[in-house]
C-alpha cells in the first residue's frame, strides 16, 4: 500500500478579505504534482469522497505555492506515481524561459538592423517574438505579395527562389538555416516581397515572427522611456525626515485598529500633544515575517514606499522596530477600504468606477514609469481619503525591477493574477495592467471577472482568458473595449505596456472627456464623498476583535538591521 497524504487547497478566498498569495520555498521536502496510474480513494477527515484512477494529477497547485493539503489519498491498489518537487518545477520554468530568452536575443544581434539595439531592447524585441511553424513545400512568403512580417528560422531550412520575367520559371538562388532572417525591410515600411521562400525541411520549418505594427509600437515606447527625475520628491523626502525625526514609538497613542493584514494590525495613532492630526501605524511581527521568508519582500516594501512621493500613494513617514514588531508609520486615510464601500454598494455605475480607476492609473503611472511593478491590485488596498480620492496602500509585493528584466515570484491574489504569473514565464509591469482591467470589471460588477470556487479552478478560469467570460449588460461597450485590451494574455500586447505608454489608457475612449488635469490638481469631485467626523474618526472601518495569538515571540537575529 502506497499512501499519500494529501490535502488539497482549501479555498481561502472567505466572507471577508481575500488574501495574497505567494510563493514560499520552505515546504521543499514535499513532493507535489502526481500524475499516476491505478487507483486511489480521496478523502477527507475519515470521509470518503472520491475513486481517483488513470492519469491524473493531484496537488497541482502546490507547485505554485506552498499550500495546505486538505484531503487525503489513499492508494487502493498498486499506484505508479510521479511527483516534481515545487522547486524543480519553478527552476525549469525559470531556466527554459531564460534559455529561450538568450537564444531568441542571440538571433536579433545577427540581424543589421537590430546591431545597434541595446541588449535591454533585444530582450523586450525576443519576448514578443511568435514561433510559427510550417510544413515543406509551403511558401512563407510569395514574391510579389505585400507583407509586413519579418522572419528569424529557428529551425529547419528554407529555399529561396526568384521568377525568371521571361519563362516564369522560379530559379532557385540560395537555402536558409536555423538563425537566418528574411523581411527585414518589412519593418521599416511596407514590403513587396523579392522572392520566395518555401519550406525545405522535410521536418518542417519553425519561424520567429514580429510584425511591423507590434515592433513599431515596442520600439517607440522603448525610445520615449520617461527619464523624470524626482528633484522635488527627494526635497519633500528630506522635509518629512526632518519633521518626524524626533518622534519615538513611545510618542505614539494607539486610538482603534483600522484593519488586520498578513502580519499583524494596522491601528490609528496619535503624537501626544499633537490632537491635530492621526496616523496609521502599520505593526507586523517579526517572527511570522521571517516563517513565511517575507524579509525581502517588507524591506522593499519600506524602500519603495519610503521613496514614494505621488498623492495616490500612501505616504509613510517613518519606521520603526523593536524586539518583536516592525512598524510603518503612514499617512491615515479615514474614508477606508473602497472594499467596504462597493460591499456596501454592491457595484459602482461607469463614472465612479471612471474616478477611482483613474486615481489607479495615476499612481501605476509613477510606479511604472520608475520600472516598480505594484503586483497585489484589489479593492481591499485602495484607501480613500477624507476627500474621496483614493490611494494606493500595501506595497507588500511592489518590486523594483531593472529594465528589460522580469520577475518570478508567484504573488498576488488569485482573482487579480495575470496568466504569465501563474504559468511561471516571468513578469513586469504589464501584470499590472491586467490587474487594472480585472478591477474595472470588478467595481463595475461587484465580482472580479475570474472567480472560481477555490484557487485552482481561479487559475483555470484566468488561463481561458477574458474573451471566454461574458460580461453583463450593465458593462457598457468602450469600458468592455478597455477591459479586454487590459486583459490581453499576451502581455506585450496589452494596452499601458505598448508605444504611448500609459497615456495609451488615458486616452481610451472611455476616458473621453474625462478631467485628467483635475484628478491631479485635486479640484476634480470625487463621486463619493466619506463622511469623516474627525482625524480620529474610525467609522469608515469595519471592527476588529484584539489579537486572539497574543504577543509574538522576540527576534533579535538582526536581519531587519536596515529596516
Ligand atoms: P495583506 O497582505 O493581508 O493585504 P498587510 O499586512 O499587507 O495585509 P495592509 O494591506 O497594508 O496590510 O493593511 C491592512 C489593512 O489596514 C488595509 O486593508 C486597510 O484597511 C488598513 N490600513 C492600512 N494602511 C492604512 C492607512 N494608511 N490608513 C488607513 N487604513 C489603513
Ligand atoms: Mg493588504
Amino acid at each position: 500500500m502506497f499512501l499519500v497524504l494529501c490535502k488539497i487547497v482549501k479555498s481561502l478566498k472567505e466572507q471577508f478579505h481575500r488574501h495574497c498569495y505567494l510563493l514560499l520555498i520552505f515546504l521543499r521536502q514535499l513532493p507535489t504534482l502526481f500524475q499516476m496510474d491505478g487507483r486511489v480513494e480521496v478523502s477527507r477527515e475519515g470521509k470518503y469522497l472520491s475513486t481517483l484512477s488513470g492519469a491524473k494529477v493531484l496537488g497541482e497547485l502546490a507547485i505554485l505555492y506552498n499550500c495546505q493539503r486538505t484531503a487525503t489519498i489513499t492508494a487502493i491498489t498498486e499506484c505508479n506515481l510521479w511527483a516534481i518537487e515545487r522547486q524543480c518545477f519553478q527552476t525549469i520554468m525559470m531556466r527554459t524561459g531564460l534559455i529561450r530568452q538568450a537564444e531568441y536575443t542571440d538571433f536579433l544581434k545577427s540581424v543589421p538592423i537590430f546591431k545597434d539595439l541595446a541588449e535591454d531592447t533585444l530582450i523586450k524585441i525576443s519576448d514578443v517574438l511568435e514561433e510559427t511553424h510550417y510544413q515543406r513545400g509551403d511558401y512563407i512568403v510569395r514574391q510579389g505579395a505585400r507583407g509586413d512580417t519579418f522572419f528569424i528560422i529557428s529551425k529547419g531550412k528554407v529555399r529561396v527562389t526568384i521568377k525568371q520575367q521571361d519563362t516564369q520559371e522560379e530559379k532557385f538562388i540560395r537555402m536558409l538555416g536555423k538563425g537566418d532572417f528574411f523581411g527585414e525591410k518589412a519593418l521599416q515600411g511596407d514590403d513587396l516581397r523579392t522572392a520566395n521562400i518555401i519550406c525545405e525541411s522535410p521536418e518542417g520549418v519553425s519561424c520567429l515572427v514580429i510584425d511591423r505594427e507590434t515592433f513599431n509600437q515596442l520600439i517607440s515606447s522603448l525610445d520615449e522611456i520617461k527619464h523624470r527625475y524626482d528633484d522635488e520628491g527627494a526635497m519633500e523626502r528630506r522635509k518629512i525626515n526632518e519633521e518626524f525625526r524626533d518622534i519615538n514609538l513611545t510618542d505614539l497613542r494607539v486610538i482603534a485598529t483600522l484593519g488586520v493584514g498578513g502580519f499583524g494590525r494596522v491601528e490609528l495613532v496619535q503624537v501626544n500633544g499633537d490632537n491635530s492630526r492621526s496616523f496609521a501605524l502599520k505593526q507586523m511581527k517579526k517572527s511570522q515575517i521571517v516563517e513565511t521568508r517575507q524579509q525581502q519582500h517588507i524591506m522593499s516594501e519600506k524602500e519603495i514606499m519610503g521613496e514614494a512621493n505621488c498623492q495616490f500613494i500612501v505616504k509613510l513617514f517613518k519606521t520603526f522596530k523593536d524586539k518583536k514588531y516592525l512598524y510603518m508609520l503612514m499617512e491615515s486615510c479615514l474614508g477606508g477600504e473602497l472594499w467596504t464601500i462597493l460591499r456596501d454598494k454592491g457595484n459602482f455605475d461607469d463614472a465612479t468606477t471612471r474616478f477611482y480607476t483613474a486615481c489607479v492609473v495615476e499612481a501605476f503611472d509613477y510606479l511604472h514609469s520608475r520600472n516598480i511593478i505594484y503586483r497585489d491590485l484589489k479593492p481591499e488596498n485602495l484607501l480613500l481619503d477624507e476627500k474621496g480620492y483614493v490611494k494606493l496602500v500595501d506595497f507588500g509585493f511592489a518590486k523594483k525591477l531593472q529594465t528589460g528584466r522580469k520577475t518570478w515570484t508567484f504573488c498576488g491574489t488569485p482573482e487579480y493574477v495575470a496568466p504569465e504569473v501563474i504559468l511561471n514565464r516571468g513578469h513586469d509591469i504589464s501584470a499590472d495592467y491586467w490587474s487594472l482591467g480585472v478591477l474595472m470589471f470588478e467595481l463595475l460588477t461587484g465580482t472580479p471577472p475570474f472567480t472560481g470556487s477555490d484557487p485552482m479552478r481561479t487559475y483555470n478560469i484566468i488561463l481561458k482568458g477574458i474573451d471566454a467570460i461574458e460580461f453583463p449588460r450593465n458593462i457598457t461597450r468602450n469600458a468592455s473595449n478597455l477591459i479586454k485590451k487590459l486583459c490581453r494574455d499576451n502581455p506585450a500586447e496589452r494596452l499601458g505596456y505598448q508605444r504611448g505608454g500609459i497615456s495609451e489608457i488615458q486616452k481610451h475612449k472611455w476616458f473621453d472627456g474625462f478631467y485628467w488635469w483635475g484628478l491631479q490638481n485635486r479640484s476634480l469631485e470625487p463621486p463619493i464623498k466619506p463622511s469623516v467626523k474627525s482625524v480620529v474618526d474610525t467609522a469608515n472601518f469595519d471592527e476588529y476583535p484584539p489579537d486572539p495569538e497574543g504577543p509574538p515571540p522576540d527576534d533579535v537575529s538582526g536581519w531587519d538591521k536596515d529596516f
